[in-house]
């Protein structure tokens, strides 16, 4: 369950009555770290409310941020694609971010995504909890680094890490493999293609521990 620290965080703000309807609208007017003055709105969680298989990004991007949806960019078609691939159908998964802000600086006219920091990430940490708690998913999937630390709460290298299933509090496995924005962002296309290769390799492997 949610815990309180003594930083503000989300925690006092979790409707009574715990469903994802409401804590959807109690994220939405969510002001515990100061991320609601970038963002244009909170990018809350979605999917099926039991899902053997929970996605936990970093945090939405420059579409989700505008779409209110997450996962819906190129990273998002991406992740689609790959999921689909692996025989896993988006629709029984539940997808969510670590923080449900778009952190950003300009460059120019565009909107560059940046690292959240870990007040950030602590402060936004009860809506996740939450959304863990009510979904129960039997493995919690961490997208990239950022994920992968805020899950494990330690340091996990998601490069030595990736694809091992360890028990944890928070459901009976979590497991970490990339972001799929790191897979767009590869230095050339052979690089593209084999890591889109192993990010598929993970899910598959990922779909049969679900089934099982
Ligand atoms: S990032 Fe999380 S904690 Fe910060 S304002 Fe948004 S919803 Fe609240």
């Amino acid at each position: 369950m949610p815990r309180k620290t003594s930083q503000k965080t989300a925690a006092d703000l979790l409707p009574k009555q715990l469903t994802l309807p409401a804590l959807k609208d109690a994220a939405a007017d969510c002001k515990a770290c100061d991320l609601w003055k970038l963002g244009t709105q909170t990018v809350f969680g979605e999917g099926a409310r039991r899902a053997g298989v929970m996605f936990v990004g970093e945090q939405p991007g420059n579409e989700e941020d505008l779409t209110g949806k997450p996962f819906v960019g190129p990273a998002g078609k991406l992740f689609d694609k790959a999921l689909e691939e692996a025989g896993i159908d988006r629709a029984q998964t539940y997808v969510t971010n670590v923080v449900k802000h778009f952190k950003w600086e300009p460059r120019g006219k565009r909107r560059i995504h940046k690292k959240p920091n870990a007040q950030e990430i602590a402060a936004c940490r009860p809506w996740l909890e939450a959304e863990i708690a009510l979904v129960k998913p039997k493995v919690v999937v961490a997208l990239g680094a950022t994920a992968a630390q805020a899950l494990h709460r330690a340091k996990f290298r998601v490069t030595k890490q990736r694809g091992e299933f360890i028990e944890s509090t928070l459901a009976p496995y979590v497991m970490a493999t990339v972001h799929p924005s790191s897979i767009l962002r590869a230095p050339d296309e052979e690089t593209r293609r084999l890591e889109y290769r192993r990010f598929v390799d993970d899910l598959k492997k990922l779909a049969r521990v679900v089934k099982k």
